[in-house]
């Protein structure tokens, strides 16, 4: 499974599962969205440090990666994997331009660059030129689509759906 593939239950079948609150969620199934959403972390879990929850713990890293969640963007960058081969950079430039409404594509005026290759790793330079901070626009996704090292992810859109 891709980790574009990880759905809340395949998380929260790995956790402990005792709704303990220790991580300040109310229950183990609330904490999965928030690792999904990387809002809150693994270590943020005190019973998953526990010498007999180290499988699962293994587990649960392999499904959410070694990315961090940019602030105030959807962008996860994991470091370890980025390349700094800059697909994502190109990818976006072309995504920013346009823009589909009704079923058909429109050229958009040009907007200042989101994503940048900086020291061989990507970087969100101008996050409120992201198409994800309109909620008028598509929901994009490309720049991650494209990378080819999965070291880019997007997560839910800050403030939260659910909070409107
Ligand atoms: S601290 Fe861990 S075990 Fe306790 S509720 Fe949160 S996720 Fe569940
Ligand atoms: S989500 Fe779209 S607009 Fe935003 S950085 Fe990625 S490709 Fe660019
Ligand atoms: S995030 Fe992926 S596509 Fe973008 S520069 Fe890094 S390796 Fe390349």
């Amino acid at each position: 499974m891709s980790r574009k593939e990880v759905q809340p239950l395949h998380i929260y079948r790995f956790l402990p599962r005792t709704n303990c609150k220790l991580c300040g969620c109310p229950t183990c199934y609330s904490f999965a969205f928030d690792l999904i959403s990387r809002d809150r972390t693994l270590n943020d879990c005190p019973p998953l440090q526990e010498p007999e929850q180290a499988d699962a713990l293994k587990t649960l890293k392999g499904f959410l990666g070694e990315g961090e969640r940019i602030p105030g963007t959807d962008h996860v960058i994991d470091r370890t994997r980025c390349t700094g081969c800059g697909d994502c950079v190109l990818a976006c430039g072309r995504a920013l331009t346009t823009v589909t409404i009704g079923g058909r594509l429109s050229k958009r005026e040009t907007v200042p660059e989101v994503l940048q290759v900086i020291n061989g790793s990507l970087h969100v330079i101008n996050a409120p030129s992201c198409k994800r901070s309109d909620k008028s626009l598509d929901l994009c996704g490309v720049c991650a689509d494209r990378c080819p090292f999965e070291a880019l992810d997007l997560v839910k859109a800050e403030p939260r759906d659910d909070d409107d």
